[in-house]
């Protein structure tokens, strides 16, 4: 079990699994940048949290509710979680009868070629579980185009790539932020492409000679100044 000083932040996991340098540099240096993306994503979060709580065709509609698992050491805000009837479901205060948790994560773009969307819903429905005692099998991801929903399955594989990210996570923070950069054409959409210095990092590898030489002076002794 994790404390409450020992949480990962689950908006990191997609960051994670987009470039863990991306990842590294904003969670563990504190660099960052807004581009007209993270700022247009930030506006659609606030945005949907503005629209409050309330139930649509007998589901419960909560915004903006707060995440935390000890279990796997993660906190967040979700977008939405619906909470559909279900005998199998959870409690819910206020509410009369049983209800099952379903995440919903609002994406400003398109579909991402990778999984960061899914596992970010799925890191939302294992803490959901903890805080409510009850099995979360499907969330969705909004995306803003097209405006449409794309339901996720939280199956076995995906719960494992959540957790190796995690644990991924750990192990840098552990080393203090030795990140390998993932260079490639999805670089000019990073916000840190500039802190970053991908065309460097890929033409003479100076990533990992800059991480030698964090390693060495993190092994050796502390040097006399000289007077
Ligand atoms: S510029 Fe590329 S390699 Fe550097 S942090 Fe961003 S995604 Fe990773």
């Amino acid at each position: 079990m994790y404390s409450d000083d020992d949480l990962l932040a689950i908006s990191g996991l997609q960051h994670m699994a987009f470039c863990e340098r991306q990842w590294a540099l904003i969670h563990i240096e504190r660099e960052w940048d807004d581009n007209v993306l993270t700022i247009e994503g930030r506006h659609l979060h606030e945005f949907v949290h503005e629209q409050g709580s309330g139930s649509r065709s007998g589901a419960l509609m909560i915004r903006g509710l707060r995440l935390r698992s000890l279990e796997i050491g993660l906190y967040g805000v979700a977008d939405l979680v619906e909470f559909h009837p279900s005998d199998d479901g959870a409690e819910v205060e206020g509410h009369p009868g049983r209800w099952r948790p379903y995440p919903v994560e609002y994406k400003r773009g398109v579909k991402r070629y990778d999984r960061a969307d899914e596992i970010q819903v799925c890191a939302q429905a294992l803490c959901l579980e903890e805080m409510f005692g009850a099995t979360v099998r499907f969330g969705a991801v909004y995306h803003g185009q097209p405006r449409r929903r794309t339901e996720t399955e939280i199956s076995d594989s995906l719960r494992n790539e959540m957790k190796s990210l995690c644990a991924r996570a750990r192990e840098l923070l552990d080393v203090g932020g030795r990140a390998r950069p993932n260079v490639g054409r999805h670089c000019k959409n990073c916000s840190l492409v500039v802190q970053c210095m991908p065309g460097v990092i890929s033409r003479d590898g100076s990533a990992e000679y800059m991480s030698r030489i964090i390693a060495d002076i993190s092994a050796s002794p502390e040097c006399e100044r000289p007077g």
